[in-house]
């Protein structure tokens, strides 16, 4: 099935398409009627572990408005804040409810504005709550060593404020807890859709 609408790539060029098919999490493009143009593998798995996989694969397709998966009560809310998004080009990040009919689920999504006003990409995170570690401490539910990169950091984007976690490739965290009161080795960079939607040219350079 057609995941990538050809004349939605262009627009993709700075967030580098590779990254954006090898992220863990989903991944979709909208147009800036917020008919679907683009979803990654993520989507899929996202889906499947979910069992929402034959529902979504079926419904969820190219050329549909992603605001008919929004309950009619939140509906007016998310196109308001779709179209701030839009028009402001300035990033929108929340935490939603991504659950299908079965199971609940939420994600931390971050909204980036594609240029020339013309969709969005929206890019979920999983939120893990009780990390195990020096700050703060919390009942643990996540191992921390998968946060820290081989010379004993972490790493946080300094805009989003999700941290790497390096069990997969490509793959950022909500970590609730570490947002404003990081671990002491912590170190800042930027997540690659931060530093796409930051810096395009210089991102639109190295895809
Ligand atoms: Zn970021």
């Amino acid at each position: 099935m057609e995941r990538l609408d050809r004349e939605f790539k262009p627009l993709l060029r700075p967030y580098n398409l590779d990254y954006l098919e090898t992220y863990s999490g989903a991944v979709y493009g909208v147009w800036k009627n917020f008919r679907l143009a683009y979803l990654n593998p993520g989507w899929y798995r996202f889906a499947r572990e979910n069992r929402g996989g034959p529902y979504v694969s079926r419904e969820w397709k190219l050329g549909r408005s992603i605001l008919d998966g929004i309950s009619s009560d939140l509906k007016g809310f998310y196109a308001a804040k779709f179209k701030a998004c839009l028009h402001s080009h300035t990033v929108w990040s929340h935490d939603c409810e991504c659950s299908d009919r079965t199971i609940y689920r939420c994600c931390h999504q971050i909204v980036y504005p594609l240029s020339q006003q013309a969709g969005l990409l929206i890019v979920n995170s999983l939120i893990v709550e009780g990390v195990r570690g020096p700050v703060p401490a919390l009942e643990s539910t996540a191992d921390q060593s998968i946060y820290l990169d081989k010379n004993g950091f972490f790493c946080q984007c300094a805009y989003c404020r999700r941290m790497k976690n390096f069990r997969d490739r490509e793959r950022w965290d909500w970590i609730p807890a570490w947002v404003n009161r990081y671990p002491k080795n912590t170190s800042h960079t930027f997540c690659p859709s931060c530093f796409a939607h930051y810096f395009p040219a210089a991102a639109a350079k190295g895809a």
